[in-house]
C-alpha cells in the first residue's frame, strides 16, 4: 500500500484550505448557555433585514432551522441564494461544501458565510483533488483517456466539480443522477463513467435505475495503486466508483429492516439513494430529501415509515406528521456531526459580526475553480426533463 497524503485534522483545530475538513473558529463564541440566544439572533436578523438571507439545510438542528428564511438540500438553497441578489450576505446554516456551492452560484457582491468553519461533509473529504488527478493519469496510464467522462455528486469540494468541468463532465445531484449519467455514457463511444464521490449513489442508480449488473461497477480504491484494480476489470466497467460514502447514511444496515419488517407489519422503508445497495434493495421507496418529505406529506393517515436517512430531518417529519407512525431506520443515534457543528452560538455570533460590519467565516471559491465548476453545473442545468434536489 502507499502513503497518501490524508493528514487528519481533529474538527476545529489547525487548518487545511485544501479540504473540507475542520479549521479553527475565530472570535468569541457566546455560551450556549446563555438564555438570550434565541433573542440576539432575532435582533441581529432585524437589525441585517434584507441584507442577510440565511438558509437552512433540511439536516440543521432545530435551534438553528427556526431561524432559516429557506429550507431545502444543498443544490435548492444555492438556487434560492442565487434569486436573491437583495440580499448582501447569505448566511448557509450546512456544510463547506454547500456554501462553496452558492458561492458559485451567487453574484459576485454576495457574500456566503459558513457560521462554523469546521462543519465539512466526511463524503466529499473522501474525493481529494490530488487524489483525483493521480487516478485520472491512471486510467489515462492503463489506456483509458479517451473513453472515462467524471460525473461527481453535488456533495463534493469545488475544485473537484471544477475537476469535471475541466475534462468534460458533470455534476448530478441524487435525483438527476440518472439523467446525467445517461448524458456521459452519450459523451464518447465506448465511454465509461468515473463516479465522484459516493459509490453509493454511483452504484445504485447504474444498477437500480440504468439496469447494469454489479459486476459492471468497479470501486477505485484512491488508497491503492492503479486503484486496487487489475486492468482487465478496469477495461471491462463502464462504472468505475470511487470509494467514498456518506458517514450518516453507510450506517443503515439491512438486517434492521428486516427487523422493523417483522415489528411493524405493514411498515414502508423509505432510504436515501447514499445508502448502502443491500439497504436499498431492500427498501420500499428511494430518493432525495426533498423526494422523502413529500413522500410523507402525500401519505394517509395511519402510514407506517421506517425512514433511512438524517436523525433531524426524520424527528422533525414525525413531530410535523402526528397523524402517521414514522420510525428511525437504525438503533443508535445518527445526525451528521458535522451539519450538527453549526449550531445556536455560532449563529449568532456570524449574524451580530455581520450586524457589526465584520464578515466572519466568509467562503469565497478561487476565479479560476469557480468558472471550471460553473461549467460542470451549467451542463447539468441543460440536462433534459432534470429536476434538482439533492
Ligand atoms: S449527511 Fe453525509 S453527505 Fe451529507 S453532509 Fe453529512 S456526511 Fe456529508
Amino acid at each position: 500500500m502507499t502513503t497518501v497524503d490524508l493528514p487528519l485534522l481533529p474538527l476545529g483545530r489547525g487548518q487545511d484550505p485544501s479540504s473540507e475538513r475542520g479549521v479553527e473558529c475565530p472570535g468569541d463564541l457566546p455560551a450556549a448557555s446563555d438564555p438570550d440566544l434565541v433573542a440576539r439572533a432575532r435582533a441581529a436578523k432585524d437589525a441585517l433585514g434584507d441584507r442577510v438571507f440565511v438558509l437552512g439545510h433540511h439536516y440543521q438542528r432545530d435551534e438553528v432551522i427556526q431561524f432559516a428564511d429557506v429550507t431545502g438540500d444543498s443544490f435548492k438553497l444555492a438556487r434560492e441564494a442565487a434569486a436573491r441578489p437583495d440580499a448582501e450576505y447569505v448566511v448557509f446554516c450546512g456544510v463547506h461544501f454547500m456554501a462553496e456551492s452558492a458561492d458559485i452560484l451567487t453574484a459576485p457582491h454576495q457574500q456566503v458565510v459558513l457560521p462554523d468553519l469546521a462543519a465539512g461533509c466526511s463524503m466529499a473529504d473522501m474525493a481529494r483533488l490530488a487524489q483525483v488527478e493521480r487516478a485520472w493519469e491512471a486510467l489515462a496510464d492503463a489506456g483509458l483517456a479517451d473513453s472515462v467522462v467524471p460525473v461527481t455528486y453535488m456533495n463534493s469540494s469545488a475544485d473537484i466539480k471544477a475537476f469535471c468541468g475541466r475534462h468534460g463532465g458533470v455534476v448530478c445531484t441524487s435525483s438527476n443522477a440518472e439523467v446525467a449519467l445517461e448524458w456521459a455514457f452519450g459523451q464518447k463511444p465506448d465511454a465509461k463513467v468515473l463516479f465522484l464521490p459516493d459509490q453509493h449513489l454511483g452504484r445504485n442508480t447504474a444498477v437500480l435505475q440504468m439496469g447494469m449488473s454489479l459486476e459492471d461497477c468497479v470501486v477505485w480504491n484512491p488508497l491503492l495503486p492503479g486503484g486496487g484494480l487489475p486492468a482487465e476489470q478496469l477495461r471491462d466497467a463502464r462504472m468505475i466508483l470511487w470509494k467514498g460514502h456518506c458517514s450518516v447514511h453507510g450506517r443503515f444496515a439491512p438486517e434492521v429492516v428486516d427487523e422493523l419488517r417483522a415489528t411493524m407489519p405493514g411498515v414502508r422503508v423509505l432510504v436515501h439513494p447514499e445508502c448502502r445497495h443491500e439497504v436499498v434493495t431492500r427498501a420500499d421507496e428511494v430518493g432525495s430529501t426533498e423526494y422523502i418529505i413529500k413522500a410523507v406529506e402525500a401519505a394517509p393517515p395511519g402510514t407506517r415509515w421506517a425512514i433511512g436517512t438524517e436523525l433531524n430531518l426524520v424527528r422533525r417529519l414525525a413531530e410535523d406528521h402526528p397523524e402517521q407512525e414514522i420510525a428511525f431506520l437504525d438503533k443508535t443515534v445518527c445526525y451528521c456531526s458535522t451539519m450538527n457543528r453549526i449550531d445556536l452560538p455560532h449563529l449568532v455570533w456570524a449574524l451580530e459580526s455581520l450586524v457589526t460590519g465584520t464578515v466572519v467565516n466568509r467562503i469565497e471559491v478561487d476565479p479560476d475553480t469557480e468558472r471550471e465548476a460553473l461549467v460542470a453545473l451549467q451542463r447539468m442545468l441543460d440536462l433534459p426533463g432534470r429536476s434538482h434536489r439533492d
